[in-house]
């Protein structure tokens, strides 16, 4: 995937989290404060608005940039600083071999931002399973992804707002998985 395919990948998350952000809501009511679709929507609203780019990095900059100036909550420091980590890496197109470069990087930003590990039921989870997917030689696909997220239902939150609700929050999924699987969804579906 080249920066014109990317970019467009990540402005479409604005018809995505559209149609997803009663979704979200519904998960942050039960286990946080109901406003996690309205964040991501925000943000990808902000990303279509604004988000410009000649090169991979570029778009992927002025994505992290974009959601982080327009993202509250926990989310968007988290998403917006992944972005600017990933612009970091420097190749000419997205690829499937290159990916796993981008996920591995995506999931160190989250583990560094959000000080957080494997199993605490948050979008990290998401990122860390990706990763080990595609290090056994598979492709992610939106089916993975998916499955990626309902794992988290029988987690107990032991991070951000979900960790109010301790063993309560087993049983339900954790919102910023469910948006995670739309990130990397745009991520990778043009590899
Ligand atoms: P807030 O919790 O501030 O209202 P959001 O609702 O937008 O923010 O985002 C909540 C999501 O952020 C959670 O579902 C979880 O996936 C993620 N999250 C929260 N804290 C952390 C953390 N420390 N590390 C990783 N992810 C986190
Ligand atoms: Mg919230
Ligand atoms: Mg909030």
């Amino acid at each position: 995937m080249n920066a014109e395919t990317l970019l467009k990948n990540l402005k479409d998350l604005k018809n995505t989290f559209e149609a997803e952000e009663q979704n979200l809501t519904n998960l942050d009511r039960a286990i946080g404060d109901g406003d996690h679709g309205v964040n991501m929507l925000r943000g990808f609203k902000a990303v279509d608005e604004k988000v410009t780019g000649e090169t991979i990095s570029d778009v992927l900059k002025s994505t992290g940039m974009t959601l982080m100036s327009s993202v509250g909550g926990a989310s968007g420091p988290l998403y917006g600083f992944s972005f600017v980590k990933m612009a970091g890496l420097d190749h000419d197109e997205m690829t499937q071999d290159n990916l796993i470069e981008y996920i591995n990087t995506f999931k160190e930003a989250i583990a560094t931002r959000g000080k957080v590990t494997g199993g605490e039921k948050t979008m990290y989870d998401v990122l860390l399973k990706s990763s080990e997917h595609l290090d056994n030689g598979n492709k992610l696909t939106e089916e993975n992804l998916q499955q990626f997220a309902e794992d988290t239902k029988d987690l107990e939150a032991t991070k951000g707002r979900a960790s109010y609700f301790k063993k309560d929050s087993i049983g339900h999924m954790d919102p910023g998985a469910q948006s995670m699987v739309y990130v990397l969804k745009a991520l990778s579906k043009d590899v």
